[in-house]
């Protein structure tokens, strides 16, 4: 018998692409946050987000109608036709990432638009309550707790809180390299892990990085046909053997990409010696 999959069931299969740790958790809750404009992002974490996870911005919000259609699967206020594929300007545009989070966790929505009247939306197990009433925060604010409590296979391959935190350090950090002209905080366990506030990109490598690299850095400035190549490369002080410190972003998404390695790697191999 070939029968079509409960939409809860749908959400948490999907799940499994969108979210597969607390750190790409946090990731789709920053792109949310950047997409709405805000320029203001705060990120809490309770051991190592198996407890909580939550951002707090202050971008446009969603108002108490929509609420309920955020954490519907393939709703989205990005695209809405198949032209504006090829001109997406925001970080997120598939509709997925709230309702599958929504279905492996505690959720709670938080949202104002600064008009005075917020709302706030619970969803326990991927069913929404009501909307009730809430403060106008003037953002949004979502809060994961328990992730994975009703996917227990999934809840083992969490790791322990330390390293789940250290990917989170990592995501952030990138978001915060990409988008110098944004407020980041990111607090753990009560303690401040960084504060970064809107700065230049070069402060904001010192800020996130190391507070001795602003002055080992070299800036480039490219314009080649179509692609324009800004950002730094570090002199021979900061030659490391690995690339573990090379932060690439394309139209402000973070990538990894080893032909841009390998790119880097060969400019500075006659400089360097082997090894
Ligand atoms: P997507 O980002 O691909 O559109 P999501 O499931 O992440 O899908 O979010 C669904 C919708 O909820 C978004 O399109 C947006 O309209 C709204 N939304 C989610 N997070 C926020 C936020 N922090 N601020 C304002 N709107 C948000
Ligand atoms: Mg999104």
């Amino acid at each position: 018998m070939i029968k079509a999959l409960s939409e809860d069931l749908r959400n948490k299969v999907s799940a499994g692409e969108v979210v597969e740790s607390p750190a790409s958790v946090v990731k789709e809750l920053i792109e949310n946050s950047l997409d709405a404009g805000a320029k203001d992002i705060e990120v809490i974490i309770e051991k190592g987000g198996h407890q909580t996870i939550q951002v707090r911005d202050n971008g446009d919000g969603i108002s108490a109608e929509e609420l309920p259609l955020s954490i519907l699967r393939f709703h989205t206020s990005k695209i809405q036709t198949l032209n504006d594929l090829f001109s997406i300007d925001t970080l997120g545009f598939r509709g997925e990432a709230l309702s599958s989070i929504a279905s492996v966790s505690e959720m709670s929505i938080m949202s104002g638009d600064g008009d005075g009247g917020g709302a706030e939306l619970k969803i326990n197990n991927g069913s929404a309550g009501e909307v009730q009433p809430a403060a106008d925060i003037g953002g949004t604010e979502v809060t994961i707790r328990n992730l994975f409590y009703n996917t227990p296979a999934r809840k083992k391959f969490l790791k322990t809180p330390r390293t789940e935190l250290r990917k989170i350090v990592n995501v952030v950090r990138c978001y915060g390299l990409g988008f110098p002209e944004v407020t980041f905080k990111l607090i753990a366990d009560n303690r401040d892990i960084f504060h970064v506030s809107i700065e230049s990109l070069r402060d904001r490598i010192d800020n996130l990085l190391d507070p001795t690299y602003s002055r080992n850095l070299l800036e480039i400035s490219i314009e080649k046909g179509d692609f324009i190549f800004s950002g730094f490369i570090g002199n021979l002080n900061l030659v490391r053997s690995r690339p573990g410190e090379q932060y690439l972003f394309l139209n402000r998404r973070f990538i990894k990409d080893r032909l841009m390695n390998r790119a880097v790697y060969n400019a500075f191999e006659s400089l360097i010696k082997r090894g």
